[in-house]
């Protein structure tokens, strides 16, 4: 066997039995979740994606920094959110939160699916749809890419346009110092509803586990890569496909007076596809800093961990009675016609 590839192994059968397993047992949670093996997968590939971030994009920010900055002080906390996500986080809330309840959902509709969904008990698989992607494993799994982008994308232009998700959302946005480690700057509350929206359309189209695991990592990647501090654009033909740092640093620039409603753009994480399709794109456009013009929010920068998830989550509730869109948020369409979008 490939050498590389049993080392891997050999790490995921050594944190399983060392690690997860008597974790588990000594938090008395060893009858929640019959996958240590699952966990213990799951937490190196996050190893993998710290690696990646800590040894690759956060050298090119150094190397061609988009922004120049003096100091770090406000990105700091956002290495923060990526460890607590990846070794804490995730596998606590996947394996002993959500797979039984997306379990219990599944039996609910009939089936008996895994958190992932399965194909042979979703409620409608692709395969029964176009019969042809039988055997033809890798068109399967670019459709089901495409397929949750495009769910991500609708769930990120509701985080903008409803008051109360943006409310959560902001915290996202309040980064000044947008940066490698910024992907994962979120207020829990959002990153439930946005994940409890995902596992239900996994489950209903019959995504196998394997394939579910592989679309996070890849969309992870590069969502991570393109909140970069890098002066890095794919170019005028790739920038058309995939989502680079430029592109979204544009999504999270801040509010720019002249043009009001500018910065609603740009909301696809991985395909640019759908900002093109739904008149959301904005390319052509010099850099502007990042952030959020209202004070209360942009205050987020000044606080920790829990002061940010407090603040959002008191966000969230002043926001509750107001569930009409935000102005701006249905104004996207109306500005792309007039401005200079693709
Ligand atoms: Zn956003
Ligand atoms: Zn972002």
């Amino acid at each position: 066997m490939f050498a590389p590839w049993t080392l891997w192994h050999n790490a995921i059968t050594d944190i399983a039995l060392h690690v997860v397993a008597p974790a588990l047992s000594w938090l008395h949670l060893t009858g929640m979740t019959d996958s240590p093996r699952e966990i213990a997968t799951a937490l190196m590939i996050s190893a993998m994606e710290v690696l990646i971030i800590a040894l690759l994009f956060r050298p090119l920010e150094s190397l061609i920094p988009a922004e120049q900055w003096t100091h770090r002080r406000y990105a700091r906390i956002d290495r923060f959110y990526t460890l607590l996500k990846y070794f804490g986080v995730l596998p606590i809330f996947t394996y002993l939160m959500l797979q039984p309840f997306t379990y219990e959902v599944g039996q609910w509709f009939g089936s008996t699916g895994s958190s992932s969904g399965d194909s042979q008990d979703s409620l409608i698989t692709l395969q029964q749809l176009i019969p042809w992607l039988h055997g033809h494993s890798v068109i399967q799994f670019l459709i089901y890419f495409a397929l949750f982008d495009l769910v991500y994308y609708l769930i990120h232009r509701l985080q903008h346009a409803v008051p109360w998700w943006w409310a959560l959302h902001s915290l996202h946005h309040s980064q000044r110092q947008l940066n490698c480690w910024s992907n994962d700057r979120d207020h829990y509350l959002d990153d439930l509803f946005e994940v409890l929206i995902i596992s239900l359309v996994s489950l209903l189209i019959g995504v196998q586990p394997v394939d579910y695991a592989l679309l996070i990592l890849t969309g992870d990647l590069v969502q991570i890569f393109s909140h970069a501090n890098v002066r890095i654009r794919f170019g005028k033909v790739l920038d058309k496909v995939l989502v680079d740092p430029r592109y979204h640093r544009l999504h999270h620039m801040r509010v720019d007076p002249e043009r009001p409603h500018l910065h609603d753009c740009n909301f696809a994480l991985v395909f640019p596809i759908w900002d093109i399709l739904f008149r959301t794109a904005l390319y052509n456009e010099p850099l502007h800093p990042c952030g959020v013009d209202a004070a209360e929010i942009d205050a987020d920068n000044d606080k920790g961990f829990l002061g940010q998830q407090g603040a959002g989550l008191a966000r969230f509730w002043r926001a509750l009675p107001r569930m009409r869109p935000r102005q701006g948020g249905a104004q996207v369409v109306a500005d792309n016609q007039a401005g200079d979008r693709a």
